[in-house]
């Protein structure tokens, strides 16, 4: 397999060759990105290194470059959950090999850090928002729900679902999902797959593709 073979549009070859260098998709890649694309719901049970952020990051650019652009007050099309503010800044900066040349806007949103910008950067209107859930909910309330919202998330991420769980996230990802559209495209990510998590995926995800490597 080379990524052109997946069905990667040309402007993303382009970066994934000359910026980034990579010749070949990674074996979660290559597995994930046609299904995610198509627009399936998936599972995907790989560790960190295996190259799985790009599996969830390339389909959820091309997804946003389909939408309508953001109107004012709009929310984002996108969003990634995920445990921990490095996680969230490591999601980010490989969105961010892509956004700006696409004219894709990304956000990054976790605790321990000043609200006030992320509010700052949300109003202003993002189509991708990545962030810790107990950040999310915060910036989902504040301002008396003014903010943002989550009216037009047509595409979720759930990485490192075991280690949310692990962390005690489980009600706030129950109650984000709670505001997102049920017929969005929903992706999981995790290293385990313990029956907890898979009671959980069986609500939250329809008909999904799963993939272990
Ligand atoms: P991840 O598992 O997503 O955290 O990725 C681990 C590392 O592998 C990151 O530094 C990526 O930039 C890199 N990487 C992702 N995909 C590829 C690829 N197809 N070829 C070489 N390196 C990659």
């Amino acid at each position: 397999h080379n990524f052109a073979q997946l069905g990667l549009p040309s402007s993303f070859m382009g970066i994934i060759e000359e910026k980034l260098k990579f010749t070949k998709p990674s074996s979660i890649q290559a597995q994930a990105l046609p299904s995610i694309m198509q627009g399936r719901d998936f599972i995907g049970i790989a560790k960190t290194g295996s190259g799985k952020t790009l599996s969830f990051v390339l389909p959820m650019l091309r997804h946003v470059q389909d939408q309508d652009p953001l109107e004012k007050g709009d929310g984002p099309v996108g969003l990634v959950m995920t445990p921990t503010r490095e996680l969230a800044l490591q999601i980010h900066k490989e969105v961010m090999n892509f956004a700006p040349k696409l004219g894709i806007t990304a956000s990054c949103c976790y605790g321990g850090s000043s609200i006030e910008q992320q509010i700052a950067e949300l109003k202003k209107g993002t189509q991708i928002v990545i962030g810790t859930p107990g950040r999310i909910i915060d910036l989902l309330s504040a301002n008396g729900g003014r903010v943002t919202n989550l009216r037009r998330v047509t595409y979720v991420v759930l990485d490192e679902a075991d280690r949310m769980f692990d962390m005690g996230f489980e009600p706030q990802v129950t109650k984000v999902f709670s505001q997102v559209r049920p017929d969005r495209q929903t992706v999981l990510f995790s290293a385990t797959f313990p029956k907890k998590m898979e009671l959980l995926a069986r609500k939250i995800l329809q008909d999904p593709i799963e993939v272990s490597v």
